[in-house]
């Protein structure tokens, strides 16, 4: 069991049931019932404390990751890469853009138009790629269906492995 004293949180009362953790921005906040006693709580944080401290880890090292490209670079690796991939796969979608979204890493809507975080400029051409691979192969699929993650794969073997580091 890892310190839970090392673990600094905030606790937000409110009129809800359960109690929830969220990691945000590096820091940890507990959002408890109002009628909930300190000792159950603190129970509650220190069963999770290992998944706790996992989180606050991965969250803590997105904020310190850096840009690996200028944008002009970033935007080449982009269009490298889709152009790459529309070939190999012959999906084509109807345009690419690069957007700073919220929350996802890619997007692909109905009318095939595909948008690729802004954020992905902290991370590497593999990961890139396979935000790119992932969003062309909707054009095909528009779930995540088994159909789906074998087009994925056919064209990227490892994605799982890559995928992986996106969560950091
Ligand atoms: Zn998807």
């Amino acid at each position: 069991m890892k310190n839970q004293e090392a673990i600094q949180y905030e606790i937000i009362y409110s009129k809800i049931k359960n109690v929830y953790i969220q990691i945000k921005d590096g820091k940890v906040f507990i959002k408890a019932p109002k009628r909930i006693s300190k000792k159950e709580l603190e129970k509650i944080i220190y069963q999770k404390s290992d998944w706790i401290q996992k989180r606050l880890e991965n969250s803590q090292q997105k904020q310190e990751r850096k840009k690996l490209y200028t944008e002009e670079q970033f935007k080449q690796v982009v269009e490298k890469n889709a152009k790459e991939l529309i070939q190999k796969t012959g999906l084509i979608p109807n345009k690419i853009r690069i957007r700073d979204i919220k929350y996802a890493w890619g997007s692909c809507s109905n009318n095939k138009n595909i948008t690729i975080n802004f954020k992905l400029i902290k991370y590497s051409e593999e990961v890139i790629r396979y935000v790119i691979l992932h969003e062309i192969c909707h054009i095909r699929y528009m779930n995540h269906s088994k159909d789906f993650w074998n087009l994925v794969r056919h064209y990227m073997p490892n994605y799982k492995q890559v995928k992986k580091e996106l969560i950091i």
